[in-house]
């Protein structure tokens, strides 16, 4: 079966050819690092592409400062994996073995790079993909998922984690090995998560794990984008894909996890192109990856809640927790949810032994015990299939006399074949029954009861569409799916009843509910919507619609801001202005209330996210108190959209130690509404840091 990349252990080593070193070369600049120089730490954002020229980069052990198995990284390799194309951290450390060096290439510029050269994209995708492969199969990564068999909740995060592709270790808490034992004693003997070695996550939720790992979450107010695709099932994924293709900004927000239904599925052997089959979660993966690549950006787990109509047009999407969109059109995905059994508590034991879908995850609580798989669709036998393998016996119940009417002739025969699976017809579950976890569940056929005992219930009884949130802007079947094309009078075949709101999927009435149609869906309506939006929003500066990455919707955007891009630099130029002549006044006025100044490094006096009008004087007088800084010469200004870079050099002096430095820097500001809302400085944090080191005595 079909994975999301290549195996790294088989895959031959091809280097990057040599115009396309010549063309890193260019936009980067060379660094060194002495041996046992860290070059990233866990939880670092990978906001540069390390190509290594000479030299040898080990990879560390999550728990350890050991080296992890024969990892290396030598001359004419590169460092990362895909965390890089969607702004996210590293997962594991990176060490200098020996005197290594580097060229090293700001984020934004290299996904500038890739998108201009498509061979050199393909070449780099390929790598990270087959590493991020390897990484979930040896399971190397710095988050540990602890007794997740015993909690709900923190099951919830092994799910989320399991189904978004995100390498994690688990362990039981009655381990043996040393790093359980180490782990169990840290965590009192309680289920958690843990990040980078001790660090507990809290709450542990999928929501705060994928802040830790940075998963685009931090969508501020009025965000703009030109299409919102609400939903990252096979449809809203491959629109995700055709969006980024066609230059048109696309967001999209995803409430559990990439791939929808589709991510249930442990295989899925009717999609074209994957002969020997292939996950659900795979093959939808694979697209978000291509998506990335196209500049489409995701945030999970985030969920839109409600949707209005603004004025000029616009739609507006309130996200969970928070945050708005504004989108100049809406694409619904959402698919649909699934049933649950109509019992008086269906959610008791939801995650404790009732499960909605069997995948890996969930098949790990089918060992030694008889599963049980409830409906007599396709998507109940592939599952008793697939669970067949673990458990020591599984139960079918459907309420019908038989299964022809509802499942593909090749499945019946299958389950009929398997010795493993008993089929139980004209039967339904009456109760379920247990302590923490299900134990038991009340069965009934005719007037026979009897009780079966499991830890294992899956509940694959049909489902209803998520069309809630669309506030009752467009119209809705009987059964509550969303009407578009001829049916509601609109233009084109997938435009719902309100103009700019299109439908794909199984949401849609009338799709046919299978992976390749929503996809297939999902790739057509781009079209419908190129068509309405007419032209795209523009982008200014070097970066063009098809770069990729997180931030490409507000490159692509004006990003809430109604200011014309000169006026961004303007802004910007007059901060500048204000910071140099240290006008205090001017300078809170030009920034809005919750600004957020982020310096990279660890050594650096200045290093650390500053936030609000308290951080940014703290910094700036932490500035003047540690060092004196002179720049020879202007800096240029780089508007994008609401984002202006401001390219400089700077000489100094740090005060305590009365070493000189020299820094090339770049600031991403964005200004928002007149005010500068962000700072992300990319400065040469290793030079100022060996400027600011004591001597072994403490003085200069
Ligand atoms: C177990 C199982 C096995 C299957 N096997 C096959 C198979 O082998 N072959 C086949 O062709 N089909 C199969 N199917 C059907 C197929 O998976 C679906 O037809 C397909 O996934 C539909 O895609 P979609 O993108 O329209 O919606 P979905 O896959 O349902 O995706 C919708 C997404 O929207 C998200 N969402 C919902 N509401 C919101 C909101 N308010 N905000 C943000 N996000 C939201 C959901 O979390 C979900 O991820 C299977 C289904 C299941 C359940």
């Amino acid at each position: 079966m079909e994975g999301i990349g290549a195996d790294l252990e088989v895959m031959k080593r091809v280097p990057l050819a040599a115009g396309h070193i010549d063309a890193i070369r260019a936009i980067g600049r060379e660094r060194s690092y002495g041996a046992g120089d860290i070059i990233a730490r866990i939880g670092d954002p990978m906001d540069r592409f390390l190509y290594v020229v000479e030299g040898e980069i080990e990879v560390l052990e999550p728990h350890s400062e050991k080296r992890m198995g024969d990892v290396t990284l030598g001359p004419g390799q590169f460092v990362g994996e895909l965390s890089f194309l969607s702004g996210g951290n590293y997962f594991l450390a990176m060490r200098a073995v020996s005197r290594t060096v580097t060229i090293e290439v700001a984020r934004e510029a290299m996904l500038d790079l890739m998108a201009r050269v498509p061979e050199l994209s393909d070449h780099i995708i390929t790598v990270f993909a087959a590493r991020r492969q390897q990484l979930i199969e040896r399971r190397s990564s710095s988050i540990e998922v602890i007794g997740s068999d015993l909690d709900p909740d923190i099951q919830k995060v092994a799910a989320f984690l399991s189904r978004n592709h995100i390498p994690f270790q688990s362990f039981d808490l009655d381990g043996s090995d040393e790093e359980a034992m180490r782990l169990c004693k840290l965590v009192d003997h309680k289920p958690a998560v843990i990040f980078d070695h001790d660090h507990k996550i809290e709450p542990a939720t999928p929501r705060e794990v994928a802040r830790e790992l940075k998963m685009n979450l931090d969508i501020g107010d009025d965000l703009r984008t030109d299409i919102l695709i609400v939903g990252a099932g096979p449809a809203g994924v491959a629109a995700a894909v055709h969006a980024g293709a066609e230059g048109l900004s696309a967001l999209v927000v995803e409430d559990t996890a990439i791939g929808g239904q589709a991510g249930a599925s442990s295989r899925i052997e009717n999609y074209m192109g994957f002969p020997t089959g292939i996950s659900g979660a795979d093959l939808v993966f694979r697209g978000q990856i291509q998506a990335l690549r196209f500049g489409t950006c995701f945030a999970t787990p985030r969920r839109v809640e409600r949707l209005s109509l603004e004025r000029g047009g616009l739609f507006c999407a309130s996200l969970d927790g928070g945050g708005r969109v504004l989108a100049r059109s809406i694409l619904v995905a959402t698919g649909v949810q699934y049933r649950r059994l109509p019992l008086e508590r269906p959610e008791q034991f939801e995650n404790a032994g009732v499960f909605y879908a069997a995948t890996e995850t969930e098949a790990r609580f089918c060992r030694n015990t008889d599963a049980v798989v409830v409906g007599g669709g396709n998507s109940a036998g592939q599952a008793a299939m697939y669970l067949s393998r673990v458990a020591h016996l599984v139960h079918i119940l459907v309420r019908g006399d038989k299964l022809s009417d509802t499942m593909s002739s090749y499945l019946v025969q299958r389950l009929e074949a398997q010795p493993k699976i008993e089929i139980h017809f004209g039967t339904e579950v009456t109760a379920l029954h247990g302590g923490d976890h299900l134990e038991q569940i009340t069965v009934r056929s005719g007037d026979a009861v009897r009780i079966l005992s499991t830890r294992a219930l899956f509940v694959m009884i049909g489902a209803s569409p998520n069309t809630g949130w669309l506030s009752e802007l467009v119209e809705l079947d009987s059964c509550g799916f969303v009407k578009t094309g001829t049916a509601v009078g609109a233009h084109r075949p997938l435009e719902t009843s309100r103009q700019g709101i299109f439908a794909v999927g199984d949401v849609r009435a009338g799709s046919v509910k299978r992976v390749a149609s929503a996809a297939g869906e999902g790739s057509v309506v781009v079209s419908e919507i190129y068509e309405f939006l007419g032209e795209p929003m523009t982008s200014v500066g070097p970066t063009s619609s098809h770069v990729v990455g997180s931030d490409a919707v507000r490159r692509n955007s004006s990003g809430g801001n109604s200011m014309s891009t000169e006026e961004n630099v303007q802004t910007v130029k007059d901060f500048f202005a204000a910071m140099g002549s240290g006008d205090k006044q001017g300078l809170l006025a030009l920034s809005a209330e919750d600004i957020e100044w982020i310096i990279p490094g660890e050594d650096w006096p200045l290093a650390g996210t500053h936030r609000g009008h308290s951080g940014l004087a703290d910094v700036l007088r932490k500035a003047s108190a540690t060092m004196e800084l002179s720049s020879p010469e202007p800096p240029d200004f780089v508007a994008q959209g609401d984002r202006v870079l401001v390219v400089g050099f700077a000489r100094g002096r740090i005060k305590a130690t009365n070493r000189t430095f020299e820094d090339h820097w770049v600031f991403a500001i964005t200004v928002r509404n007149s005010k500068v809302t962000n700072i992300r400085e990319y400065i040469d944090t290793q030079a100022l840091a060996r400027a600011s080191q004591m001597d072994a005595s403490g003085l200069a």
